[in-house]
């Protein structure tokens, strides 16, 4: 059998794996570049195999840099089926749908200065390609065999990532000898609030790690709770804004559930909280909608993400209209890397004000408006207006939905027998080189592809 590697090779976004045997192809996840210019840029680049030709797309879970190629794979011409788990395709239909829209609405503002032809380089897909893409998908269970062919078989087991997130197994008979892939996508961190802790894969001929934290350990992660009190105590006693840029799905749905365990004992301050992105409103109904994935503690919960300081905000007025409001108060808006959404109006207002906060609870990739503010910019661009940076910028990495390299490893040593290869994908390439040497320091044998490379297998 052969794997392709058409994303996240060197680099943490673009998720993108052909594996081709039995005269099948089957991708695994499909996900669009984020970041820097020039990694963005990929998105609009030519599929380097013909999407006609692929059989089956297997996706790992609902983050964009896994499915926010889909779209675009079907659009020009794939027309098999996608396979995942229930809660990953209740998300991937609320991700794909805003994704369209925002290319659209980008497009509008781009519209005044381009022309009608380069702009049609500017949209990837638009919202009859999500409805299009959308049909193709059938739903999986934890532990399902999905029969691929009569020789490939294919099982999702629970990545304790994000709702729905799994790590897929890919079994392969080939001459009448088995081979096991295993592809990681993202595995969680143990004991977060909402999912479960991620499954032990079993043995298997080779895996396909991720890397997102290959150098990196989350510090004081059984102090998330007080690090994150803290913050709200001293933005509360400055009495301004504080401002969480949060991911839609599972951080937004995280920092509630946690919110809700303050107030209900009484650790929270007296100030509202608003949630201001339509889009962690609907992720949230979808979380609610599967708690059969749910994690013990968080079951206890009839309605594990209200408290009585949550404001829900919908329209763009009421949005606009926290602008004018007066702190102490915390806002919780979209998106997480501070690149698009309603965090950019309240970034614009609040930076310039030394009694406002912003907090940092996610990963912030190379290039994002985030990136720049948490690595201390003084000033920074919105919108094309130069704003100095007077608020405190925060930020706890605990929060992360991702494992440390010690948990990356501790998940592989769920199997009784090393694989044959452990390949390093989805990882900055420092990032990648520090894991594979603490693998190799455990007699891992490791492989660091490169984007676009070919194995043979
Ligand atoms: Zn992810």
């Amino acid at each position: 059998m052969r794997l392709s590697f058409y994303g996240a090779a060197k680099t943490v976004t673009g998720s993108c794996y052909l594996l081709e045997a039995d005269n099948l192809k089957i991708l695994i996840d499909c996900g669009i570049f984020q970041g820097s210019e020039d990694i963005v840029k990929l998105n609009y680049e030519d599929f380097r195999f013909n999407p006609k030709d692929v059989n089956f797309v297997l996706v790992t879970h609902a983050h964009m840099d896994h499915i926010g190629r889909i779209p675009k794979l079907v659009k020009e011409g794939f027309s098999g089926k996608i396979f995942c788990t229930h809660a990953t395709l209740d998300l991937c239909k609320i991700m794909l749908e805003d994704a369209a829209e925002i290319q659209a609405s980008e497009a509008r503002d781009l519209n005044i200065k381009l022309e009608v032809e380069e702009m049609s380089h500017q949209i990837l897909y638009d919202k009859n390609d999500v409805k299009k893409a959308l049909k193709k998908f059938k739903k999986v269970d934890y532990g399902e065999k999905i029969v691929l062919s009569p020789k490939i078989t294919a099982t999702f087991r629970d990545a304790g990532h994000i709702l729905g997130a799994a790590f897929i197994e890919i079994n392969v008979n080939e001459m009448g000898k088995n081979k096991k892939i295993i592809f990681s996508g993202d595995i969680g961190q143990r004991d977060m609030t909402i999912v479960k802790d991620p499954e032990y894969p079993s043995d298997a001929n080779y895996v396909l790690i991720e890397s997102t934290y290959g150098n990196k350990l989350h510090k004081d992660v059984e102090h998330r709770d007080e690090a994150l009190l803290e913050v709200i105590n001293k933005a509360y006693k400055k009495g301004g804004k504080l401002l969480i840029p949060s991911f839609a799905v599972q951080r937004t749905q995280d920092l509630l559930f946690r919110f809700r365990r303050f107030s209900i004992s009484g650790l929270f301050p007296k100030e509202p909280v608003f949630l201001d992105s339509p889009l962690a409103v609907k992720a949230t109904e979808i979380f609610n909608k599967h708690r059969e994935v749910f994690d013990e503690e968080i079951l206890k919960h009839k309605k594990p993400f209200t408290f009585k300081e949550l404001n829900t905000v919908s329209s763009v007025q009421e949005s606009k209209k926290i602008n004018d409001m007066l702190g102490p108060l915390v806002i919780i808006a979209g998106s997480g890397m501070c690149s698009s959404g309603r965090i950019i109006h309240h970034l614009r207002h609040s930076l310039n004000n030394d009694k406002n906060t912003l907090l940092f609870v996610g990963y912030q990739a190379d290039g994002t408006l985030g990136k720049m503010l948490k690595e201390g910019a003084s000033e920074v661009n919105i919108l094309g207006e130069d704003v100095p940076v007077k608020a405190e910028i925060l930020s706890i990495d605990s929060f992360s939905g991702h494992a440390d390299y010690k948990g990356l490893i501790e998940w592989l040593s769920g199997m009784k027998k090393k694989p044959k290869k452990v390949i390093i994908v989805h990882g900055e390439y420092e990032s990648q080189k520090a894991f594979k040497s603490k693998l190799e320091s455990l007699n891992y044998s490791c492989y660091i592809p490169e984007l676009y490379e070919q194995i043979e297998l």
